[in-house]
């Protein structure tokens, strides 16, 4: 089975290549010749992956079984769930004061890991509450009518600091339940087990036909 994955970050592609079991074949982006960029207009998880997959699924090669897309959100309980589908690009969102972290131009991606996980620092600075979790939707689209949507959701807490520098994007302050270390100090393995992502790839090869 050869599956498009229409995600153009290397660390997520990454990690579904690592999580998927041997038969299924995980194409990038890049290898099918898509380089556009997918503007994500949608206003929860589940619009925007069905977006990117919808979008690139209407231009894919016709030996390709399905096409899928992932969107994740962190979601903080002390802030109402925040930032949600704002995940990515949570810096530039200003805060109730009017402030953003850095409100325009164009930053380097790991620059705007760290700026997103300065904000989380920042929102969270003096409250006990901490709890939080990471939710992934993943949208399968393989030409029959039916639309195939999963989630995958991995509970934990904000750390009061960052810690490790494994992973990408909001790891090194993420501490899941049941682990007193982040996922940017966990091995990248123990991740692709327990983490938001790894769960909706379960519930997806469920549902697969391999
Ligand atoms: P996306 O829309 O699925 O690309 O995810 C939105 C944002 O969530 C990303 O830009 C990352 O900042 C963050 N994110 C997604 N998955 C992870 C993860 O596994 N660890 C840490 N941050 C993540």
């Amino acid at each position: 089975m050869r599956l498009v994955f229409a995600s153009n970050n290397a660390h997520k592609l990454a990690e579904v290549r690592e999580m998927m079991p041997a038969g299924i074949e995980i194409l990038s982006l890049h290898e099918i010749g898509f380089e556009q960029e997918i503007a994500e207009t949608g206003s929860t998880l589940e619009e925007n992956s069905l977006i990117k997959a919808q979008t690139v699924w209407n231009h894919v090669p016709k030996d390709i079984d399905g096409v899928f897309a992932d969107d994740t959100g962190l979601e903080i309980d002390a802030l109402d769930g925040a930032p949600g589908v704002f995940t990515a690009r949570w810096y530039s969102i200003p805060d109730s004061t009017g402030q953003c972290t850095a409100c325009t131009g164009a930053l380097p991606e790991q620059e705007i890991f760290r700026l997103n996980r300065l904000k989380a620092l920042r929102e969270l600075e003096g409250k006990q509450n901490r709890k939080c979790r990471f939710r992934t939707v993943i949208t399968l689209l393989t030409g029959k009518p039916e639309t195939i949507q999963v989630e995958g959701v991995v509970r934990g807490r904000i750390a009061e600091e960052e810690h490790g520098k494994g992973g990408f994007g909001y790891d090194p302050v993420f501490i899941p339940d049941g682990y007193d270390k982040t996922f940017g100090e966990l091995p990248a393995e123990l991740k692709n087990t327990i983490s938001h992502r790894a769960k909706a790839l379960e519930e997806l090869v469920k549902l697969l036909d391999c």
